[in-house]
């Protein structure tokens, strides 16, 4: 498993792979790795000839009063366990300062109203440094597939958009959310729970199972559904961000229960902040 932190070297290792022909699975992470971006790997592994995983955490993708700072990081950790899958070609670790030099001055946004719903609410800003920095690791990884996990699925919706405008030659894979023996989906922010936190956090799942339940037993009033998941979650003194019904490609309000709707819904436990969805397909 090759371990390249230098840009041009990245590309210089691109090249000698596509001059073979090899196809490449890429999987970009912010590190700290868990079951779930494995699953990934894993993934790309059994569909790609090469596989390519980049772990940076991408400072313009946080806010000023976020986490970037804090947010967990352990090298050491991840290396290891890319390298016992024994899938990995490659794991490309570029540093912030060769990513965004001093006079950095490009941006990617999608001008539609996609980054302004559901997390980009509370997180202004968020999805532009998202699909920057997607857009520069494609450039320089030039993936036939690229995968992301459901878990952020607004992400994941966003970045196939930005994709398809910018015509980039891959397929986006988007692979199931992966969580824990509780229902709670995996995420790297876990380690934020204190152990009372980390008890009440599968409620996010259980909320999101309830209108489940509702929709599968019949019922088509939207609000009812977002009231029920929300008594669930105000009974346990929840702080909600927010809880929405939208359509799963568009990310647009749905004003009726057809088609393939994503629910989606961010909640705090104590100062952290966590997400889940689920996503259900209604026969028209
Ligand atoms: P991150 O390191 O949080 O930027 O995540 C890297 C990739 O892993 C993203 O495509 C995430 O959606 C995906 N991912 C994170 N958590 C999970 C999970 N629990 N199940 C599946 N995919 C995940």
């Amino acid at each position: 498993m090759k371990i390249i932190v230098d840009i041009k070297e990245m590309h210089d290792y691109i090249k000698k792979i596509k001059k073979r022909g090899s196809s490449i699975g890429f999987v970009p992470t912010m590190g700290y790795l868990h079951e779930g971006h494995l699953s990934l790997v894993r993934r790309a592994g059994e569909e790609n000839k090469k596989v390519i995983v980049s772990i940076f955490v991408n400072p313009i993708q946080f806010g000023p009063a976020e986490d970037f700072d804090k947010y967990p990081r352990d090298t050491e950790r991840d290396l290891k366990m890319l390298k016992e899958l024994k899938c990995v070609d490659c794991v490309f670790m570029p540093e912030a300062k060769d990513m965004y030099k001093e006079d950095f001055a490009t941006y990617v946004e999608l001008k539609n109203n996609m980054p302004n719903v559901l997390c980009g609410v509370s997180r202004p800003g968020h999805f532009v440094g998202v699909t920057t920095v997607v857009a520069k690791l494609l450039n320089i990884v030039q993936s036939d597939r690229l995968y992301l996990g459901q878990k952020d699925m607004q992400q994941a919706v966003i970045l196939k958009k930005m994709i398809d405008d910018l015509n980039y030659d891959t397929e986006v894979v988007i692979c199931p959310i992966v969580r824990e023996k509780d229902g709670l989906a995996m995420s790297s922010r876990n380690t934020y729970l204190s152990p009372e936190e980390r008890e009440l956090a599968p409620i996010l799942h259980q909320s999101l199972q309830i209108a489940e339940s509702m929709i599968e037993l019949g019922e088509k009033d939207i609000e009812k559904i977002r009231d029920e998941v929300k008594r669930k979650l105000n009974k346990a003194n929840i702080k909600i961000d927010y809880i929405e019904i939208v359509d799963a490609d568009t990310l647009q309000k749905k004003e009726t229960l057809q088609g393939k709707i994503l629910i989606a819904a961010a909640i705090y436990i104590g100062k952290t902040r966590l997400i889940d969805n689920t996503i259900i397909n209604i026969p028209d």
